[in-house]
């Protein structure tokens, strides 16, 4: 990957990305160019909106309370998605917010909420969740932005689970071992993607659901070691290790 330029600002928006275009922002973002981030008319950053790639813009005010974006060349190719799915007990507010960022940096491709018998909060925020992914796309130099289901029971998730895909089963009472060669002695048996990773509440997962989920054929439960982790911190831990054991993709 060529020298990523970190420093530049980067936006995703919605509008078609192509040379010499210009591209309206929301007022809200208006507001966060203008205000904020005090750029000023002419200004440089980045632009992509998970369609047409990353294209270098300059900042157009068309007022003091109005911006708009000068699309000049592109920076880099719309790239594809990953295929890695995270599928996930929704935590409570600031811990929710901080492991879907995560959740996005470490190369989730899909946002599935799944609410288990000990989950503590039910009542989810998806647009808060789209926000969230938003800004770890625009802040770790993601060019997809990731879809974020609706939440539904786990019973119901695993009733219609597609046909495929693989489910990495973190489950904090499995007996502890290497994840990493289990993965990979997995991987060399059979096709081990496309996958989603599980991680769940705060309470962890109860009997019943440890059960049902050791009685699916499509699910590989894994220990993520010796200690219990918090949810937050288990996601980005199971999401290093399948990336990592397996290739980010
Ligand atoms: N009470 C803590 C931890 C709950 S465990 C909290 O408030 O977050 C939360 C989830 O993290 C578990 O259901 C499991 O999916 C994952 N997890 C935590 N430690 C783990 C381990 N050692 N092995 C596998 N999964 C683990």
């Amino acid at each position: 990957m060529a020298r990523y330029d970190f420093n530049a600002q980067r936006l995703f928006v919605d509008a078609d990305l192509a040379e010499g275009a210009r591209a309206p922002v929301s007022k809200e973002q208006s507001n966060y160019l203008l205000n904020v981030l005090r750029l000023r008319d002419g200004d440089p950053l980045l632009v992509f909106n998970g369609r047409h790639g990353e294209w270098r813009a300059r900042l157009a005010c068309l007022s003091r309370k109005e911006a708009a974006l000068a699309i000049e060349t592109l920076e880099r190719p719309q790239d594809q998605p990953c295929d890695l799915h995270y599928v996930f007990a929704p935590l409570k507010h600031a811990r929710l917010d901080y492991m879907v960022q995560k959740a996005i940096e470490m190369g989730a491709g899909k946002l599935v909420p799944a609410l288990t018998h000990r989950t503590q909060n039910s009542r989810v925020n998806v647009e808060r969740m789209r926000a969230n992914a938003i800004e770890a796309a625009e802040q770790c130099g993601i060019l997809n932005i990731p879809e974020v289901d609706e939440p539904r029971k786990l019973e119901k998730l695993l009733a219609d689970w597609p046909t495929g895909r693989l489910l990495v089963f973190c489950d904090e009472d499995a007996p502890p071992g290497d994840p990493i060669a289990r993965l990979r002695a997995l991987a060399a048996d059979r096709p081990i993607r496309p996958l989603a990773v599980l991680i769940g509440p705060e309470g962890g997962f109860d009997e019943g659901e440890r059960a049902m989920l050791a009685a699916l054929p499509f699910v590989i439960p894994v220990s993520l070691g010796p200690r219990i982790l918090r949810a937050d911190t288990a996601a980005v831990a199971a999401l290093a290790l399948v990336q990592a054991a397996l290739g980010d993709r």
